[in-house]
């Protein structure tokens, strides 16, 4: 375990630091209060700290008040003094100490006493863990690791007021695997859920750095693609079409064509929200499914109150990178 040591007498210090490193602990030592408040509040601190009571700088009760007002991670203090009167444990414990080792210490005591700060220390850390595992799990589809559809609707919203300030276009497109309910029927749950992720790493690897893609629905994947508008943005989406059209899915035995058809609506207006250009986008997958699949549909484009769309001629592909 790392563990920080505040003490100002060098020889007591030394004393405490060879014992602890004896016991299998890394050590930081530090000789004067302030020190050790700046080791303590600094990133990535010592969650364990051995203070001595009397120092320059800052007293090891003044260390402790300082780190106190800190709500998290919680440090574990032992104060290390000569004083054993029922006053002094009390004026220790009142400014944050968790307990106390008296001079001149003895190693047996010194382990046993860091024991409880060390289980403290532990579980906070399995706390934090699963803090985090749970966050993960809230935005994240865990079938396919993307983004689930309320954190990339929140994107969304958030690249919106982006492109809005910085007076750029904004794409969305809505990619929705054809035929995949006939996956599910003929060969199971399993290799449609197979064909699903294999689709998520495939349109991962044809977005931008710059874009995100979220499972919007059953087999919908919702991507939003800053700065794009319609000529741009459908270079990313042929790009993302042609990527899953490209090989077969190998899903157990069964080697699978699997394509997608894309919806794309992209805006330049500052009054378009995020609903409007989902629902246009949504529209013109409709409009590439029944064209015969495998297709990205006509962009169209989205200009708040006014929609038109965009004819002519389809922009070229770019180039595969
Ligand atoms: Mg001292």
């Amino acid at each position: 375990m790392r563990i920080l040591i505040a003490d100002d007498d060098l020889v007591s210090r030394r004393l405490l630091e060879r014992t602890l490193v004896s016991q299998g602990h890394e050590v930081t030592a530090v000789g004067d209060g302030l020190a050790a408040i700046a080791a303590l509040l600094a990133p990535d601190a010592p969650k364990l700290a051995i203070l001595d009571w009397m120092m320059p700088g800052a007293t090891g009760l003044e260390v402790c008040r300082q780190i106190r007002t800190r709500p998290a991670p919680y440090v574990y203090v032992l104060l290390l003094t000569a004083r054993g009167r029922r006053e002094d444990v009390v004026t220790g414990l009142d400014a944050g100490a968790d307990d106390f080792l008296t001079k001149p210490f003895d190693a047996l005591e010194l382990r046993a006493r860091l024991r409880p700060g060390e289980r403290i220390v532990d579980l906070q850390e399995g706390l934090i863990r699963a803090q985090e595992d749970l966050r993960e799990l809230a935005i994240h589809d865990s079938l396919t690791g993307l983004w689930n559809r309320g954190m990339v609707l929140d994107q969304l919203g958030r690249e919106l007021n982006r492109s809005r300030r910085e007076g750029r276009a904004l794409a969305v497109a809505i990619a929705d695997l054809d035929h995949f309910k006939k996956v599910n029927d003929t060969l199971g749950h399993s290799a449609g859920d197979t064909v699903l992720r294999e689709a998520a790493g495939r349109m991962r690897t044809a977005i931008r750095d710059c874009d995100f893609i979220g499972r919007y629905g059953g087999e919908e994947f919702l991507l939003v693609l800053p700065g794009c508008d319609g000529i741009t943005g459908l270079a990313v989406a042929e790009r993302v079409r042609s990527r899953m059209a490209g090989d077969p899915v190998r899903a157990g035995e069964a080697l699978l064509p699997v394509t997608m058809s894309i919806g794309l609506a992209f805006t330049q207006a500052s009054c378009v929200g995020p609903d409007a250009l989902v629902q246009a986008a949504d529209e013109a997958l409709y409009r590439a499914k029944a064209a015969g699949r495998n297709r990205v549909a006509e962009p169209v484009s989205v200009e708040g109150a006014a929609t038109e769309v965009t004819s002519g001629e389809r922009a070229p592909r770019k180039e595969e990178p």
